[in-house]
């Protein structure tokens, strides 16, 4: 079967989602943030020195109302995401009020907690690339525009004293003489979660990608229905054979086969029986030769043996899986069993040889038309005389 591997991390699948599906889980973990964010002031403001010694009693009130309405706002998203997924519909509101609540959300709590502050750094740059991997292009930049103007409006009103800078403290925590632990522990902590979203949709983005290379990279070399080698991979693997016989001075041999007839199965069984052939051909082929040799499939019901170390005494392996061929049944339900051929052209490449794999290819399907035009499911080698012999 098709050697193309399927997702092996389900995880990357994410990135599949729907936009309601991503904007649900994005308001749930950004729901939970702004929980914490919500603890760690009542928490300040109730058991803390901080609390006492740098927080604003109004300021403290607006930070929580703040924090509150975000909680709320993020809980509300996630209990209309959540409506949407049970009910199985989609909304272009939806992912567009989540995308524009984000920026909201983080531009009040930046307000009150100082925009000159490392976490509003933080999600200006975090935010964007989160909103990137997740939705479109448009949409986000059309946020982050519209959330970067209010920042700086903002701070355009701050230098103008018609708004008060981090109206949650009433002193600066970090000053030349005094640094506050306790202030730089909790915007660590602020900061591990955020950074955590981002570099996890990160990862998955970039996981995503290699998979899918790596995808995209077999599906070129590979072909679809067989999952042998299609005919680049082959002849890369030709041409590299080549230029280490031509420096071991051992012979490649080469095999171009055709199976006889093949439309005439088709235009009595299907297509389907047809490729069913196919793949039963692929198996055969590769029960009869080693490991080393290279099979691949170039042509609609054309296939290529590549045979390293291989000269014309050791190349009538090919007559091997020609017997072996014909003499497996392929079965149809309802159908008697009936048998295929295949004709095969081989052609080897001789010492100090300086034949390229276009040349050699073509000397084999010389020897395969010869087999074929001396009766069908026969093996031909292409000759020196330029004639090639049915062996
Ligand atoms: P010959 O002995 O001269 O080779 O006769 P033939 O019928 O095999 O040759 P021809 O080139 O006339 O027909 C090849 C047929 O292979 C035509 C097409 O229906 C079939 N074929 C090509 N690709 C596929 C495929 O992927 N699946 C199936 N089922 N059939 C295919
Ligand atoms: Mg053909
Ligand atoms: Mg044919």
């Amino acid at each position: 079967m098709p050697a193309v591997d399927r997702n092996p991390l389900p995880i990357t699948d994410l990135l599949d989602w729907s936009d309601r599906d991503k904007s649900l889980l994005l308001s749930v973990l950004t729901g939970l943030l702004m929980l914490g964010f919500l603890g760690w002031l009542l928490f300040t403001v109730n058991y803390t020195r901080f609390g006492e010694q740098f927080l604003s009693v109004e300021g403290a009130w607006l930070a929580r109302d703040i924090f509150l309405f975000n909680v709320i706002g993020w809980l509300l998203l996630s209990c209309w995401g959540m409506a949407l997924h049970k009910t199985k519909r989609h909304s272009v509101a939806y992912p567009n009020v989540c995308i524009h609540f984000f920026g909201f959300s983080f531009l009040g709590i930046g307000y009150v907690m100082g925009l000159y502050n490392p976490i509003v750094g933080l999600v200006l740059v975090g935010s964007p690339l989160t909103g990137f991997i997740l939705f479109d292009f448009k949409r986000v930049t059309c946020s982050l525009v519209i959330h970067t103007v209010m920042v700086l409006a903002i701070y355009a009103l701050i230098v103008q004293g018609k708004l008060q800078y981090a109206p949650m403290l009433k002193a600066d925590p970090v000053t030349k003489d005094l640094v506050s632990v306790y202030w730089v522990n909790s915007m660590i902590a602020f900061a591990t979660p955020f950074l955590a979203m981002v570099f996890g949709f990160t990862y998955v983005l970039l996981r995503r990608w290699q998979i899918r290379e790596k995808q995209i990279r077999a599906l070129a070399v590979t072909d679809p229905l067989t999952g042998l080698d299609n005919r680049r991979a082959l002849f890369d693997q030709f041409s590299y054979e080549l230029a280490r016989s031509r420096r071991s001075g051992n012979p490649v041999s080469v095999c171009v086969m055709d199976l006889d007839h093949f439309k005439q199965i088709n235009d009595r069984y299907g297509h389907a029986i047809g490729d069913k052939v196919l793949l039963m051909v692929a198996r055969v082929l590769r029960d009869c030769l080693r490991e080393t040799d290279r099979i691949g499939r170039i042509g609609g019901e054309e296939f290529m043996l590549l045979m390293p170390e291989t000269d014309q005494q050791g190349a009538k392996v090919i007559e091997r899986c020609r017997q072996r061929l014909c003499g497996t049944p392929v079965v149809v339900e309802g159908e008697a069993p009936f048998h295929v051929s295949a004709s095969f052209g081989v052609t080897c490449s001789g010492t100090g040889d300086t034949l390229g794999e276009e040349q050699l290819f073509t000397r084999a399907d010389q020897a395969l038309y010869q087999a074929k035009e001396a009766g069908r499911n026969r093996m031909a080698f292409w000759s020196l005389s330029q004639e090639a012999v049915p062996a």
